[in-house]
C-alpha cells in the first residue's frame, strides 16, 4: 500500500476539522428518546485532521488518477472531450435534482418541456421521427432497438433469427445481439475500412433480421455506401440500425434518418455533455422511424389534444419498460442545455472541429507510426505500432510511456482487425497547442523506440503505481482501499 493514500494515516488524536456547537439539553432529551439498542456503544473510528489537510488530502489524491481535467484524454471510441461545467450547473439546479420521479406531469411541466424539447432536437439531428429518451447506455439503446426490429418482425409472423455486424463492430453489438436471442452473423471491412455493398448483398436473405453499422466506424472512417447498403437490407425485409456511438462526427453535416437507417442509439454522455468512465450513469435515447414509433419503450412523453404533455401507459405493442421512471434525467439535462447553448451552427462546429484535429493528428503522426487506413478520417484514427513491435515494443508498452507525459493513452487493441492498433480521438475541446504536444510526446516515444527501447518497455516510471495485474484486476475486483 502506498503511504497517504488512506486519510486515517494522516489522523492525530485530539484534532479537529469541524466543531458541533454542546448539545443543547432540549436536544440532549431528543437524543435520550433513541433506544438503547440503536446507540453505539464506542465512539465511531474517524480520522481526527483539520480542514485544510482534508482538503489537501483528497486535492493530492485526485491528481494521482488521470482525468479530462487534468490533461489530454483521446480515448478513441469513447469521446472524451471537456464539459461545459454550466451544464453540470444546470443538472444540478434544485428544481431537477429534488423533484421527485412519482410527481404527477401537472407539476412537472418543467420537466417535461426539457426531456420534449431535447427529443426534438435529437430528432432534428439524426434525422429520426420519434425519440425515446429512457434507455440509459448506449448498449442498452441497442438492446432496446434490437427488441424493436424483433417485435416488428414478429408482428409480421416473420422469425427472422440473424443480424450483420461488421468485424469493426464495437463489442456492445455482438452481445445485444445474443442478449434478444439473435445470431451475429459477421460481415469484413474491404481494403478501405468500409463495407462494401457486396459484402452485405452475399449475406442478406430472408432469415437475416436487420444489420448493425456504426457511421463513422471504429476506424474513423465514413461509411460511404450506407445508403446503398440500406437499399439491399430492406429488400430483403430487414431493418438497419445505426449505432450512433460517434455522432460526434456527424452533427449538423450527416443524419442517418435520411439516408436509409431505421433506427439509432445516441451516446448522450459521449456526444452532449456528461461526464463519463468508471461505468455511467449514461444517456441512451433511441430515435426511430415513424413505423417503429409504436414500439417505443412505454411511457411515452406526448402531447394530448390541449398541448399538454403527459406519459402515454397505454402502449399495446410496446417492448416494455427497460429503466425505472423515465431514464437518467441528469444527463437530459446536461444534453439539453449543451445543444441548446451551442445552436445549430455551434453543434456542427463541434463535428468539423472534431474531424478538423483527428486529420490534424493523423497527418503528422502517419511518418512516425504505421497507419493501415490511409486517407481522410473523421473525429477518429488508428495508427498501428507493427513498426515498433519488429524491434520488441508493443503498443502496451508505448500506451504506459505516454502515462509518463501526463497523457492519457487512446484506447489499445481495437478495433480487433487493426494489429498493434493505436485508436485516437483528440476531439473538438483541444487546442493547437495540445495536440502539437501529444504529436511530439507520440515522436519522442518512437524515437526511444530505435535508440533506448527498455525505457518504453519499462514505463510508466513517473505514475503512483507501476504495471498492474490487469487480468487479476478483472478476476478479483476489489476496489476497497485498506491498509
Ligand atoms: C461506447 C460505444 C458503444 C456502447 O455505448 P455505452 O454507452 O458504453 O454502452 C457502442 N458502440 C460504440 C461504437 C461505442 O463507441
Amino acid at each position: 500500500m502506498q503511504e497517504g493514500l488512506l486519510i486515517y494515516d494522516k489522523s492525530v488524536s485530539g484534532r479537529r476539522g469541524y466543531t458541533l456547537p454542546d448539545t443543547e439539553s432540549g436536544e440532549t432529551e431528543l437524543l435520550d428518546m433513541i433506544p438503547d439498542q440503536f446507540r453505539r456503544n464506542e465512539d465511531a473510528e474517524l480520522p481526527e485532521i483539520t480542514e485544510p489537510e482534508t482538503m489537501r488530502h483528497f486535492v493530492a489524491l485526485s491528481v494521482k488518477n488521470h482525468h479530462i481535467e487534468k490533461g489530454f484524454y483521446p480515448l478513441g471510441s469513447c469521446t472524451m472531450k471537456y464539459n461545459p461545467k454550466r451544464n453540470d450547473a444546470a443538472a444540478s439546479l434544485k428544481g431537477f435534482e429534488c423533484h421527485h420521479p412519482l410527481a404527477p406531469c401537472s407539476s412537472s411541466k418543467g420537466l417535461l418541456e426539457l426531456m420534449y424539447g431535447l427529443m426534438s432536437d435529437l430528432g432534428e439531428i439524426s434525422g429520426f421521427d420519434q425519440v425515446s429518451l429512457q434507455p440509459v447506455a448506449g448498449a442498452q439503446g441497442e438492446f432496446a432497438g434490437l427488441l424493436i426490429m424483433q417485435a416488428y418482425h414478429r408482428e409480421r409472423g416473420d422469425s427472422r433469427t440473424k443480424i450483420i455486424i461488421p468485424d469493426s463492430a464495437h463489442g456492445t453489438n455482438p452481445a445485444s445481439v445474443s442478449s434478444v436471442g439473435y445470431t451475429t452473423v459477421q460481415i469484413k471491412s474491404n481494403e478501405q475500412g468500409i463495407i462494401a455493398p457486396e459484402s452485405v448483398a452475399e449475406v442478406m436473405d430472408e432469415t437475416v433480421a436487420g444489420m448493425m453499422l456504426t457511421n463513422p466506424n471504429t476506424l474513423g472512417i465514413f461509411e460511404t455506401h450506407c445508403k446503398e447498403i440500406a437499399e439491399i437490407v430492406h429488400f430483403h425485409g430487414g431493418l438497419m440500425y445505426m449505432d450512433g456511438a460517434n455522432l460526434n462526427a456527424n452533427m449538423g453535416i450527416f443524419r442517418p434518418g435520411d439516408v436509409g437507417f431505421d433506427m439509432m442509439h445516441f451516446n448522450l454522455h459521449k456526444t452532449m455533455s456528461t461526464p463519463h468512465g468508471g461505468g455511467g450513469p449514461g444517456g441512451g435515447a433511441i430515435g426511430v422511424i415513424r413505423e417503429l414509433g409504436k414500439y417505443l419503450p412505454y411511457p411515452v412523453l406526448e402531447k394530448d389534444d390541449k398541448s399538454e404533455l403527459f406519459f402515454n401507459y397505454d402502449r399495446p405493442h410496446s417492448i416494455g419498460r427497460l429503466h425505472s421512471f423515465f431514464g437518467n434525467f441528469a444527463n437530459m439535462v446536461r444534453a439539453f442545455a449543451y445543444i441548446r447553448t451551442l445552436g445549430g451552427k455551434g453543434v456542427r462546429r463541434v463535428s468539423e472541429n472534431a474531424v478538423l484535429n483527428a486529420n490534424y493528428l493523423k497527418e503528422l503522426l502517419k511518418d512516425s507510426f504505421d497507419l493501415p487506413y490511409a486517407g481522410h478520417c473523421m473525429h477518429e484514427f488508428v495508427l498501428s505500432g507493427n513498426r515498433q513491435k519488429k524491434k520488441g515494443v508493443r503498443t502496451f508498452d508505448m500506451a504506459k510511456r505516454m502515462l509518463d507525459f501526463g497523457i492519457h493513452p487512446p484506447t489499445v487493441y481495437f478495433p480487433l482487425i487493426v494489429q498493434e492498433a493505436m485508436m485516437i480521438e483528440p476531439t473538438e475541446t483541444e487546442t493547437k497547442e495540445t495536440l502539437d504536444k501529444f504529436i511530439e510526446t507520440m515522436r519522442t516515444i518512437a524515437k526511444e523506440v530505435e535508440e533506448s527501447p527498455e525505457m518504453v518497455t519499462g514505463a510508466p516510471h513517473n505514475t503512483i503505481v507501476k504495471r498492474l495485474d490487469e487480468v487479476g484486476a478483472v478476476r478479483n475486483l476489489d476496489v476497497c482501499l485498506r491498509s
